[in-house]
């Protein structure tokens, strides 16, 4: 058997690679509703890409196939099973403040800027000149490999639920669209709300509180689920206690817990705002939710009864509860790690609703109704009812399956460098496939740029990608 130079083979086609990925760069393949039509869902330039991209594979030899403009697939190869190789050719709206312009596509000191370039479009071109090589090489396989490109993998990913539809669902396969060495673990996902209407806490007929200091009109914080809120602000109505009290007691609690906000008195009412510091909610506990911060000065205040019982419950659950301990739902996996919760917006109307809203991550040796039940009974107390917005369920691929075991080879004979495996908390398109992974671009300890200003793929790393993939997909489908 002779040994195959994935690297050298790679390097010969070094300038058309490059060349290639450019152009594709250069499409702005952003979502556009404006320029949407049949067969083209998502507008024109995200349209124009998936041709590009089709075109490259039929050129190269390979079979296509349209799916409505949402999804489209190039496949080669012969036999039973499919591999399947999941990219988007989609991209975020570029933004302000780039060096150079953002679909121009220039290399700088080493580095191919443009939006796509790292997420997700030049590594689905090393994916497609992956394959030519072993196209070319005249290698034979006993599989199918099939390209499957999405086109709103950036918003709702419509893209692969309307391909899976009506096709074929691969045996296995990767997505170029994470990071090296290899994600085989994302936690569930879930976007839930908590929420009490007026009536529903009416009909608790709870008395009215004793020596009421202020009444809660309004609070408001955060915006996403999935974000820490750096912004909190409450309206309140002094009673028993004045205005000048209660701010006094404000600023003091700020600068005992060495938190910064401000409050201002207007028309009677005290207004009281919270800073806290932003961080994805996948890791609530590196930031300050300004939200519960703020939840826990008013509850040291005797509220009107109401917003009583919204402050006990914040501030018994929610308050720095980043692994929802207090709940009783807090998990530690030994594989995924810990389900952990954000309370990514709190909302509270004297006169209409009183809603939290919340993110959980949670790992795979706990089911969703085990732990959301527990929820549910804790917030039916209070009478807040539970409403599931958004769920994925966990995804993981046996760390002993042929596919993990594989790549993580590929890596290490490509790399030199050992190829862990990694769990986390967010998702990849890789859960788009029943046997999936997230298999780069990024190697380890790069800065990441998707999504960023300046978005770059170093050309080396382009190259190196290149090269394991191809390795890749010929000890998948040999
Ligand atoms: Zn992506």
């Amino acid at each position: 058997m002779t040994t195959i130079n994935w690297l050298e083979e790679t390097l010969k086609r070094k300038e058309d690679l490059i060349k290639t990925t450019q152009s594709f760069l250069q499409i702005k393949s952003v979502l556009d509703p404006s320029t949407a039509r049949e067969g083209a869902p998502f507008g024109e330039g995200i349209r124009q890409a998936l041709d590009f991209a089709l075109g490259v594979c039929e050129e190269a030899g390979m079979t296509i196939k349209d799916v409505g403009g949402y999804a489209a697939h190039a496949e080669f190869g012969e036999g039973d099973e499919l591999i399947g190789i999941l990219s988007h050719v989609d991209v975020v709206p570029e933004g302000d403040g780039w060096s150079t312009p953002p679909y121009a596509a220039e290399i700088v000191e080493g580095k191919l800027v443009a939006r796509g370039a790292i997420d997700d479009k030049g590594p689905t071109m090393a994916a497609i000149f992956a394959a030519k090589i072993v196209k070319e090489l005249g290698l034979p396989l006993s599989k199918r490999v099939r390209f499957i490109f999405g086109t709103d993998e950036e918003s709702n990913w419509q893209c692969v639920k309307t391909y899976f539809q009506t096709e074929e669902m691969p045996t296995m396969g990767f997505t170029p669209d994470a990071d090296f060495p290899l994600i085989y673990a994302e936690k569930g996902l879930t976007d839930l709300t908590l929420c009490q209407t007026p009536a529903a806490f009416a009909a608790k007929a709870l008395p009215e509180a004793d020596g009421v200091q202020a009444k809660l009109v309004r609070l408001q914080a955060g915006l996403r689920m999935n974000m820490v809120p750096d912004k909190a602000e409450a309206v309140l109505v002094p009673q028993g206690l004045d205005a000048q009290t209660i701010a006094q007691r404000y600023r003091q609690h700020l600068e005992d817990h060495q938190l910064t906000g401000s409050v201002q008195e207007t028309d009677g009412r005290l207004v009281l705002q919270m800073e806290g510091k932003s961080v994805h909610g996948m890791d609530p506990g590196k930031g300050v939710n300004a939200g519960t911060e703020l939840i826990h000065f008013l509850h040291a205040l005797t509220l009107d009864t109401r917003a009583t019982s919204y402050v006990r419950f914040a501030d018994r659950y929610l308050y720095r509860q980043h692994y929802g301990e207090a709940l009783g739902i807090a998990r530690h996996d030994e594989e995924m790690g810990p389900l952990t919760l954000n309370t990514g917006v709190l909302e509270y109307d004297a006169e209409g609703d009183a809603i939290f809203r919340l993110n959980i991550r949670y790992p795979h040796s706990v089911t969703f109704d085990e732990w959301s039940s527990v929820l549910s009974a804790h917030a039916a107390k209070a009478a807040f009812v539970l409403e599931v917005v958004e769920h994925l369920t966990p995804h993981r691929v046996d760390p002993n399956h042929p596919l993990v075991t594989t790549l993580q080879r590929v890596y290490a004979e490509q790399t030199g460098e050992e190829a862990g495996i990694i769990a986390i908390g967010g998702a990849t398109y890789g859960r788009s496939l029943d046997v999936g992974v997230a298999f780069g671009p990024l190697f380890p300890g790069r800065p990441d740029s998707a999504h960023q200003r300046d978005e770059y793929i170093l050309v080396d790393d382009l190259i190196k990608a290149t090269a394991i993939y191809a390795q890749a997909i010929y000890e998948l489908a040999k």
